[in-house]
């Protein structure tokens, strides 16, 4: 057995295991199931009720007594595997092999779930939160933002004439523009508040906590620095991109879940391309007033 690990370590009972299970970094019990002040049982249950003890292997080797009982309640309790005395020492060891391989695949699959949920959430082309995290996260902050009574701002970011760039330069400089206005978002958002791509030219940054200058500014930066952003075409000719940017709050103008607060900044994204795109307009209830109260 101690060929397969690169330390043993042997308790001479439950209460000593546990000790040993919670100082070191375990990954495989072996244990038995008499034994003074702990016995095995209480000893796997109280592994198991450990968050590092949840999924470590465990083979009990039974005592003396063949019953079934017992076996059935260790495996109850969260062991992997039943061994009786006497044991081969070939079974224990081929048991042994095959719980580790079972672990093996159990990591690999978590893993690659994680990978699967990560990819799920991610905008392929831009590498930027997609809109289904987006909608997961704010649900979220709105409910916090009630129970805490923080603002949050909503920036709608809408780059100007986009079909335009895709009908002039081809699809590809405009994906390439896609990226590179994510990147400069991202950049300008170094304090991690949610940004996401929620369509084709359409990305949304949500401040949490933000006064409402702050991220009137903060939208302002970010006109600015997409203003400031150069491209060229793949026959050289150099362009610039404008973006118009609509932002509202809530709580403050009583949007009263998401849906409001979205269309709020949608009307305030609707008056800055009217007014001429390349600006920033703040929901105005009086302006944009299609509130109720
Ligand atoms: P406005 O200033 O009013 O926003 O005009 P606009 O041209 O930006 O808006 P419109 O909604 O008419 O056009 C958006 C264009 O974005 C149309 C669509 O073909 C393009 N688009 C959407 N997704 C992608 C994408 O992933 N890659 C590229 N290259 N283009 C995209
Ligand atoms: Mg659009
Ligand atoms: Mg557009």
């Amino acid at each position: 057995i101690s060929d397969l690990f690169s330390h043993a370590i042997e308790a001479e009972n439950g209460m000593e295991a546990l000790k040993a299970f919670t100082k070191n970094d375990i990954g495989f019990i072996i244990t038995d199931v008499e034994m003074p002040n702990v016995n095995g049982f209480r000893f796997i249950s109280t592994v198991r009720d450990m968050d590092k003890g949840r999924d470590v292997p465990v083979i009990i080797l039974s005592g003396t007594r063949h019953d079934i009982a017992d076996k059935i309640k260790g495996l109850t309790l969260g062991a992997n595997d039943y061994v009786l005395k006497p044991f081969e020492p070939e079974e224990l060891v081929a048991r042994v092999k095959v719980l580790i391989k079972m672990q093996q695949l159990q990591e690999e699959l978590k893993e690659k779930n994680a990978i699967l949920e990560m990819l799920s959430l991610t905008d392929e082309l831009t590498g930027l939160p997609n809109r289904r995290y987006y909608y997961n996260n704010i649900r979220m902050q709105l409910a916090l933002s009630k129970r805490h009574n923080f603002r949050i701002a909503l920036l709608l970011l809408d780059i100007d004439h986009f079909k335009e760039i895709n009908d002039t330069y081809g699809h590809d400089v405009g994906d390439m523009v896609l990226k590179n206005f994510a990147a400069a978002l991202s950049e300008s958002n170094r304090t991690g508040e949610l940004i996401a791509r929620v369509g084709g030219e359409e990305f949304v940054m949500c401040l949490f906590k933000a006064d409402q200058k702050g991220a009137i500014m903060a939208a302002e930066r970010i006109r600015k620095a997409t203003e400031d952003l150069s491209f060229s075409a793949q026959d050289g000719r150099g362009f610039k991109i404008t973006v118009s940017i609509g932002v509202a709050f809530c709580p403050d103008q009583h949007a009263q879940d998401h849906d409001e607060l979205y269309k709020n900044a949608d009307q305030a994204l609707y008056r800055a391309k009217r007014a001429g795109r390349n600006r920033v307009a703040v929901y105005d209830p009086k302006v944009d007033g299609k509130n109720d109260d």
